[in-house]
């Protein structure tokens, strides 16, 4: 028996293990069933190029709990290690590392590897053993023992056949891991996909009522890695059928696409396209990363950009070097070859489905509208290449390339500054007036309906040639053209004034009025009320993040058109100069009579009521204004 110092630059390796090394003890068990089929694939390689020519046996993985004890053992059947290889890769080499790995990485809060994988388990234990025996013929078997300080013994073992048994002896403080239920989600969620089968205790069933153990080893890794296999073997309901085994929840996804890159990097995976409708609805750690089929996290954010991780699916690679901190990745240039090669891939799909299956293009792209959107919005590559295949809907429900709807409105919809206005509508009961009237007019209407159309909208102003957005209930549609018959009513400054005053005061309080008097003629409502697109889909912006404050905190503004033509406001207009006109209309000390104040209570009822019916025309009528109109509606029918 040898004892000895593990090869330690900093004077005890041990307490930073437990408290910097690892944000996340639970990966200790990762680590070590990683080990494990490591050796055994190692062993495999060996059989398969004539150096090992012994029995391979049943190459498996097997995980023991002792509730009871409290200890944990990972068994493999793979290479074992002899008496020297211990004392190079567990006593000496691990430590080296980790010295560099702390001057490195002092600061930072780490998910560490650095070949410190083994040393993990002293995150739960108190104590660990090894026993093993190499696979090389005539070697002896070794034991190594620790207790979680810089002293280890080494002793001849008396394992008999070939591999390695790992036995933690959980500390009091991290019980749970001595836990069958804890172990068992440990398992489904890092190992599910591990190459060799991983036991874990007999599989149990139902009996009388009870859970009973059966003679069945629990094989927890039953699900095939589909990604590993090639795309040419696959069948659609092999890819939905792992959709499910991943997501048990979900619905099926729309489709999908399978990753497979050996050169310049190695990388396999599914990306699947979940239906997507509202940003609030999406999970995002839905996309899992494995190396080697071995779970490592469900953050793929730096690993792919942001848009993408609205997709579901695994990547699997061996290049990214997952174990290191997030600002590493993000800087790391395989990550970012990564990164853009997922992006293009995913760009190929959508442009080979938008390509030859239009009409399902169509028919899903309500579902991944979003997903498209926000890629374009916060990735300039994929906006390009979007620009190719995205689709815009209009208020008929009918769908049109970005090229085909610009030859659609150029005729019709072009300004008097050479631009094309693209027409929209938010909501189509909401706007439900104004659509009509701009349909009336020959106009064709966009629907832009969802949460990040705002934005959209901006960005396509700045990527179409000479565009222009505006919103139907937007100041800018009735300039789309100018009307020649259009004159603005001849009226004094003071006069304007004093119709402005009087709708103003009339207006509810909170939003800002700016009140003009227009000719819309006879049959044109009273008053119109638009909005500034600018100030509207900046207001809208800063709402949802990102765009200037400085406009979410102004008050929302809007335009009022007083129609002088309609009979109506010169109702209005008329009998205001008529309590104005007549001296008679008031009594001696200057208040108005009776007859003049009945029929100032009837403009004002008046003034009301177009001015509410305007709101309403705009869904802009709520809760008591809204009572008070259906009242006064009442009042004046009676
Ligand atoms: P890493 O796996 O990153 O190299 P570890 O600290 O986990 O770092 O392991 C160090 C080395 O110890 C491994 O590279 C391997 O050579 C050896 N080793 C660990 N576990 C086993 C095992 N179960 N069977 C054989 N060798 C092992």
């Amino acid at each position: 028996m040898s004892t000895g110092k593990i090869g330690v630059t900093t004077e005890n390796i041990f307490p930073v293990i437990k408290q910097f090394l690892y944000s996340d003890k639970e990966i200790f068990l990762r680590e070590l069933v990683a080990n494990a089929v490591d050796a055994t694939k190692k062993l495999q390689v060996l059989a398969s190029n004539g150096e090992f020519k012994g029995e391979l046996g049943e190459l498996r993985v097997e995980v023991e709990l002792d509730e009871k004890k409290k200890t944990l053992r990972i068994v493999d059947h793979g290479i074992g290690m002899t008496a020297d290889e211990v004392d190079r890769y567990i006593n000496q080499i691990a430590f080296s590392s980790a010295g560099e790995f702390l001057e490195k990485y002092k600061d930072q809060n780490i998910i560490g590897h650095f070949g410190l994988g083994f040393y993990s388990a002293f995150m739960v234990a108190k104590k660990v053993t090894i026993e093993s025996l190499s696979w090389k013929e005539g070697e002896k078997a070794v034991e190594w023992s620790c207790e979680g300080n810089p002293e280890f013994s080494m002793k001849e073992g008396k394992k008999a056949d070939r591999g390695t048994v790992i036995t933690l002896y959980i500390d009091d403080e991290d019980k749970e891991y001595a836990e069958k239920g804890r172990i068992s989600a440990l398992l489904g969620k890092y190992c599910k996909f591990m190459p060799f089968p991983v036991v874990f205790g007999k599989k149990t069933e139902w009996k009388d009522g009870k859970q009973v153990e059966t003679e069945e080893d629990n094989i927890i890794n039953s699900v095939e890695p589909l990604w590993a296999k090639a795309p040419s073997e696959l069948k659609d309901e092999d890819y939905l059928k792992f959709y499910h085994a991943l997501y048990p929840m979900d619905e099926d996804p729309m489709f999908w696409i399978h990753l497979n890159v050996d050169y310049p990097f190695n990388l396999t995976g599914i990306l699947y396209f979940p239906k997507i409708k509202e940003r609030m609805a999406i999970d995002r750690n839905k996309i899992q990363l494995y190396c080697n089929q071995m779970f490592v996290t469900d953050h793929v954010d730096n690993i792919v950009p942001d848009f993408l991780t609205l997709l579901h699916g695994v990547i699997d690679s061996p290049d990214i070097p997952l174990n290191v901190s997030r600002s590493y990745l993000q800087s790391d240039a395989n990550v970012k070859k990564i990164s853009t090669y997922i992006t293009k891939k995913v760009a190929d799909r959508l442009e080979e489905i938008f390509k030859e299956k239009r009409s399902d293009f169509e028919a899903k792209w309500d579902n991944i509208k979003l997903f498209i959107e926000y890629g374009m919005l916060s990735d300039e590559k994929f906006c390009e290449r979007a620009m190719g295949f995205a689709l815009l809907k209009n208020t008929d429900g009918k769908y049109f390339s970005f090229e085909d709807y610009r030859k659609a409105i150029e005729p019709a919809q072009t300004d008097k500054d050479k631009k094309v206005v693209y027409l929209y509508a938010s909501n189509l009961e909401e706007q439900y007036s104004q659509i009509e009237a701009a349909k009336n007019a020959g106009y064709d209407v966009l629907l832009l309906d969802c949460e990040l159309d705002a934005h959209f909208a901006n960005l396509l102003e700045g990527k179409l040639k000479d565009a222009r957005f505006a919103r139907v209930d937007s100041d800018s549609v009735d300039n789309l053209i100018p009307k020649a018959d259009k004159v603005k009513p001849e009226m004094s400054e003071d006069d304007k004034k004093a119709l402005q005053d009087i709708f103003k005061e009339a207006l509810p309080t909170g939003s800002e009025w700016w009140v003009e008097p227009e000719n819309l003629g006879e049959n044109a409502p009273a008053v119109l009320i638009t909005q500034s697109e600018f100030m509207r889909r900046y207001r809208e912006m800063s709402a949802l993040g990102g765009g200037m404050n400085f406009y979410g905190e102004m008050p929302a503004s809007y335009n009022i058109k007083v129609n002088m033509e309609n009979p109506l406001v010169a109702k209005i207009w008329e009998s205001r100069k008529t309590v104005e006109d007549s001296p008679a209309g008031t009594d001696a000390e200057g208040k108005p009579t009776a007859a003049v104040t009945h029929s100032t209570a009837g403009k004002q009822k008046l003034l009301h009521q177009v001015i509410d019916l305007a709101l309403l025309a705009n869904g802009m009528l709520k809760g008591k204004a809204l009572a008070d109109f259906i009242a006064r509606s009442e009042s004046l029918l009676k």
